[in-house]
């Protein structure tokens, strides 16, 4: 039996693992293998909840082992470090506990088809200071150790304005893409409900939130109108909006600006950029841009390599207008169940098809005080604006459609209707 190995459980792969171990691997016509570097799945775009304390990870997280026992894949914890391709083999890591002491040496894995589906990571243009002093959301481990820092910032502050009048807790977010308006939306929740949770003593405006955009505007990659709704709501939330902002280094104290100004801040969150990780360069003489992405044709297969497919944030496929597929969630979703299409077909000794990305429209959600977005018509309109209500239906709908595809319809109901018991039964946000 073939094997194939998808690397990277997340929006796609684990979407891509699931479909391939249900059907190729339950008929035993092919053998599935996940590698993750993690024993957990949560879906990324709900990182910056996890941030806040607005979403308990534990509960929301999937155990991959657990899921490849009941879908027909095999996992492998494990870290991808390199490629051989002569070989058709990934290399993983060794991998050591907590302590230094090493757990598993380094593997090989042989693949007959491989798919590469590892995300990216935010991009700090090697400004310095900012990985010694910056705070990261590119995965949960991240989101979990801002958010003690977060609560123990918060508790320091409380304390020390109960003393002092005059004092204020700055915190500055880089970029404002949608990742940095949310956390701030996020951020100015989590600040109301410590309050309504006993920290009362740092007040509303003692709080000063600052997104520092390097561009003309927030949002860059969606429409004016978006860009300008958002730019209200995070104003009536008195948070400060810096663009045509740029860092030029990053210190203790906060954030340094080109022209010499200092932004000062107590935390400090990275959220700019998006680039693959810098082991993908060449890797294994496969083409990649200069973000290390790796190049593939419509058909999602690497350019050079009709064996190695790439999907999500670490692949990079030039649309026929010439722009490249986003790295979204929802391109992430799409691109899975056509790299599961297409490897049905090779299996079966047939063509793969081209890809074509279906941009759905865009939204952003500024915690439980608005959402804004655009979605697309399904004629060459273009898109249409939603706010409120409908907006959060559909951005909610994005994560139940990841549900659907790794838990199915059942399991999905089940879990939206357990997360509203949670909602009653556990605190608004995680406090430990
Ligand atoms: C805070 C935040 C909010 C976002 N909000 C939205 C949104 O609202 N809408 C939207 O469309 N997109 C959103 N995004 C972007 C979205 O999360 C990504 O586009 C999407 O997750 C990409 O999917 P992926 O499968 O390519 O990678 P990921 O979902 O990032 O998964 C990558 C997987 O690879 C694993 N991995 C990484 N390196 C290795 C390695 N060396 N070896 C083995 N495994 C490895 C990781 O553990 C992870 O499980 C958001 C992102 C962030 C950070």
């Amino acid at each position: 039996m073939k094997n194939i190995v998808i690397v990277g459980g997340g929006a796609g792969g684990l979407e891509l693992a699931t479909k391939l171990g249900n059907t190729l691997g339950k008929r035993k016509q092919a053998n599935i293998h996940l590698v993750d570097a993690n024993n957990t799945h949560l879906w990324k775009p709900l990182l910056h909840e996890v941030a806040t304390g607005s979403l308990d990870s534990g509960i929301d997280e999937l155990s991959y082992r657990a899921h490849a026992f009941n879908h027909r894949f095999t996992f492998h914890l494990g870290r991808m470090g390199n490629l051989d391709r002569d070989n058709k083999e990934i290399i993983l890591s060794p991998m050591f506990d907590d302590n230094q002491q090493q757990v598993l040496p380094e593997r090989r894995l042989q693949y007959d088809m491989l798919v590469m589906a590892v995300g990216s990571q935010t991009n700090d243009f090697g400004t310095p200071g900012a990985k010694e002093f910056c705070s990261f959301l590119d995965a949960r481990s991240q989101a979990d150790i801002f958010h003690k820092k977060l609560l123990n910032t918060y508790l320091k502050a409380n304390n020390t304005a109960s003393r002092e009048g005059n004092f204020s807790l700055n915190i500055a977010i880089v970029g404002a893409g949608a990742t940095g308006v949310e956390l701030a939306a996020e951020l100015h929740n989590t600040a109301s409900e410590l309050a309504a949770y006993g920290l009362d003593q740092l007040k509303k405006d003692q709080l000063k939130v600052t997104i520092i955009e390097a561009g003309e505007r927030i949002l860059p990659a969606l429409p004016n109108r978006i860009s300008d709704a958002a730019h209200r709501e995070l104003s009536k939330l008195n948070i400060d909006v810096k663009t045509q902002t740029f860092v030029q280094e990053v210190t203790q104290d906060g954030f340094l600006t080109k022209e010499g100004k200092l932004i000062p801040a107590e935390l400090k969150v990275w959220a700019a950029g998006v680039k693959a990780p810098d082991w993908m360069h060449n890797l294994g003489g496969l083409e990649c841009n200069r973000v290390n992405q790796l190049v593939v044709k419509p058909s999602l297969q690497t350019t050079l390599d009709d064996s190695i497919f790439a999907i999500g944030d670490c692949s990079f496929m030039l649309q026929k207008d010439g722009t490249p597929v986003p790295p979204r969630a929802q391109a992430a979703h799409q691109q899975a169940s056509h790299v599961y299409k297409n490897i049905v077909r090779i299996n079966t000794n047939r063509e793969p098809t081209d890809y074509i990305y279906k941009d759905m429209g865009s939204l952003v959600n500024l915690s439980r005080y608005s959402t804004v977005g655009s979605l697309m018509g399904n004629l060459s309109s273009g898109s249409m604006m939603v706010e409120g209500r409908i907006a959060r239906l559909v951005y909610i709908s994005l994560y139940r459609l990841h549900q659907v595809a790794v838990h199915g319809y059942t399991k999905t109901t089940l879990m939206t209707l357990s997360g509203r018991i949670n909602k009653i039964i556990r605190p608004r946000l995680k406090l430990h």
